[in-house]
C-alpha cells in the first residue's frame, strides 16, 4: 500500500520537511491500525443512557498515552514551541488523516473546539492565563468549550451577540443565554471562552464584544441539555445549552483587552476552518474505502454483476476521487497563505474551503450511502454517522451563505473596473482590427 507522504499532492511535497512526512506516516498508522479499530470499544465503554455523559471511556486514556509516546500530540499549533511546530500545510495533510476516525483527533490531542481555544490561549493569553488553562489542555488534562452562538439571536452575525459582560468593582459579571456549545458535555471540560458584550453602546460595533475565560464549574452556571446532531447525541462531547445568571470572573479573565472579541474570533476561526475542512476530506476518503469495498463485495451482486462492474458506479469513483483530490489542493492553498502571512491574508482562500469542502465531501459519503442501500442509513456503517458530522459544517462556524456572500463581495469589488475596462478595451481593439483588414464592425451591442 502507498503510505501517507508518498501520497502527498506533487505540487505541495517540496513544502513539506522530511519530519512531517514521518510523522504523517506514523499518523497514517495509528488512525487506521489503532483509533478505527477502537472506535467500537469506545462506543460500548460509553454505556448507555445518562452514564453516556458520565464515562471517560479507557481506551480513549489508552491511545493518548501510545500516541505521546509517538510523538502524535498536539499536531497543530503552527510554529509554535508549545506545539509540535509544523506548518499549517504539513499539520493539514496531517488532519485529513485524523478526520478518518471520530476518536483520533482527541487521542492526538488535537481536536476541536480545545484546538482553537488553545491557538487563542498562545496567541493571545498572558502569562497567569496560559499557566492556569493552557498548560492543562496542551497536557490533555483538561478540556474546553467556545460559547459564541445564541438561541434567541441569528448568530451567524456575531454583531448580534448579546450576552452581558457588565463590569463590577473588581469582578465581571455574566448574563445571557448560550447553545450549541460543543465539548460543555465532556465530563473533563473545565473551561468555557465566552463571547459577550462588555460595551454594547460602542459606536463601533466591531469593538462591543469581548471574550473572557470562564471555570465551566463557576457558580450562576446552568447546563439545561445537550442538543442531537440528526438524533446523534455526540456523547460525551455533546453541544450545551447554557444559561449564565451573574455568573462572576476576576478582571484578570479577560482575554487581550475589552472589545477585542472580534480579533480573536478572526484569529482563531483560521486555523479552525483549515483543520475542519481537511478533517472532512479525510471523512470523505474513509467513504470512499468503504464504497470500493462494497462495490466489489462478491457478495452482494446485483441484476448478475457486482455494483463496480456498472458504469454509473464507476463514474461514482471517479467523480469522488476528482472531487476530493481538487478540494484538497484548495485547503492546503489556503494553508500555504496562511503559512506565508497570517489567517487575515488568507481570507479568501480560507472561505473557498470553508463552503467548497463539506459541498464535497457529502457528495461523495452520499455517494457511499447510495451504494449500501439500506446499510448505509444505518449503524452498520460509520456512513450515516459521518455524513451527520459534515452536514454540520455546512452550517458551524458560520454557514455557507455568509461565506459566499464575503467571497462574492470581494471578488466583484475587486475585479468589476478592471474587467469592464479591460472588455471595453477588446471591443474597441477587435473593432479596430476589423476596421483595419477592410471588414465591418460588429453588430453586436454588448
Ligand atoms: C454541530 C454544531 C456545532 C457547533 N459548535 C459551536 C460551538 O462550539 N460554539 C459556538 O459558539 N457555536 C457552535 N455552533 C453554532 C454555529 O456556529 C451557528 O449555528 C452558526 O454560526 C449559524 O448561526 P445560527 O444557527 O444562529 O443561524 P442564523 O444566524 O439564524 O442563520 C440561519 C440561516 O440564515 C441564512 N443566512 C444567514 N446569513 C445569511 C446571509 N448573509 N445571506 C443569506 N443567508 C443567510 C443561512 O442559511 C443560515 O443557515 C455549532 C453548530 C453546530 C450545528
Amino acid at each position: 500500500m502507498m503510505s501517507a507522504s508518498s501520497r502527498i499532492p506533487s505540487i505541495t511535497k517540496p513544502l513539506v520537511s522530511n519530519r512531517a512526512k514521518k510523522v504523517l506516516d506514523l499518523v497514517e498508522e495509528f488512525v487506521e491500525k489503532e483509533c478505527i479499530p477502537a472506535e467500537s470499544l469506545f462506543s460500548a465503554e460509553l454505556g448507555e443512557g445518562e452514564q453516556r455523559w458520565k464515562t471517560n471511556p479507557a481506551i480513549l486514556e489508552q491511545l493518548k498515552t501510545k500516541a505521546r509516546k509517538l510523538g502524535l500530540w498536539n499536531l497543530f499549533l503552527p510554529n509554535s514551541s508549545q506545539g509540535a511546530g509544523f506548518t499549517n500545510l504539513e499539520y493539514g495533510l496531517m488532519a485529513e488523516y485524523l478526520g478518518k476516525s471520530k476518536i483520533a483527533p482527541e487521542a492526538t490531542n488535537s481536536s476541536a473546539p480545545d484546538t482553537g481555544n488553545m491557538e487563542v490561549l498562545a496567541k493571545y493569553g498572558n502569562a497567569q492565563q496560559k499557566a492556569q488553562w493552557l498548560e492543562p489542555l496542551l497536557e490533555g488534562k483538561i478540556r474546553s468549550a467556545f460559547l459564541m452562538t445564541e438561541p434567541a439571536i441569528a448568530s451567524s452575525d456575531a454583531m448580534n451577540i448579546q450576552l452581558e459582560i457588565r463590569r463590577e468593582g473588581n469582578e465581571y459579571v455574566l448574563n445571557g443565554s448560550k447553545w450549541w456549545s460543543s465539548g460543555a458535555g465532556d465530563p473533563h471540560c473545565e473551561l468555557y471562552l465566552v463571547m459577550g458584550k462588555t460595551d454594547a453602546r460602542s459606536l463601533d460595533p466591531y469593538k462591543q464584544q469581548s471574550v473572557v475565560l470562564v471555570p465551566a464549574s463557576a457558580p450562576g452556571i446552568t447546563v439545561h441539555r445537550m442538543l442531537n446532531v440528526y438524533g446523534y447525541d455526540d456523547a460525551p462531547h455533546g453541544h450545551g445549552d447554557i444559561t449564565f445568571t451573574n455568573v462572576r470572573v476576576p478582571l484578570s479573565a479577560l482575554i487581550l483587552g475589552e472589545g477585542r472579541g472580534f480579533e480573536i474570533i478572526q484569529g482563531r476561526l483560521g486555523p479552525g476552518r483549515i483543520h475542519h475542512a481537511m478533517r472532512a476530506i479525510g471523512a470523505a476518503e474513509r467513504a470512499m474505502d468503504w464504497l470500493i469495498a462494497r462495490v466489489n463485495d462478491e457478495r452482494k451482486r446485483a441484476f448478475g454483476q457486482l455494483l463496480s462492474e456498472q458504469g454509473v458506479i464507476l463514474e461514482w469513483i471517479a467523480r469522488s476521487r476528482i472531487e476530493l483530490d481538487s478540494a484538497r489542493l484548495v485547503v492546503l492553498n489556503a494553508a500555504h497563505k496562511m503559512d506565508q502571512g497570517d489567517a487575515r491574508s488568507a481570507l479568501k482562500e480560507i472561505a473557498e474551503s470553508k463552503v467548497l469542502v463539506p459541498q464535497v465531501a457529502l457528495s461523495v459519503i452520499d455517494r457511499a450511502v447510495q451504494a449500501y442501500g439500506a446499510a448505509g442509513v444505518s449503524q452498520d456503517t460509520p456512513l450515516a454517522n459521518l455524513w451527520a458530522l459534515t452536514r454540520t459544517l455546512r452550517i458551524a462556524d458560520g454557514p455557507d451563505e455568509v461565506h459566499l456572500q464575503q467571497i462574492g463581495k470581494r471578488e466583484n469589488k475587486a475585479r468589476r473596473q478592471e474587467v469592464i475596462e479591460k472588455l471595453a478595451w477588446q471591443k474597441e481593439a477587435a473593432g479596430k482590427l476589423l476596421a483595419a483588414n477592410g471588414f465591418s464592425m460588429l453588430k453586436s451591442s454588448l
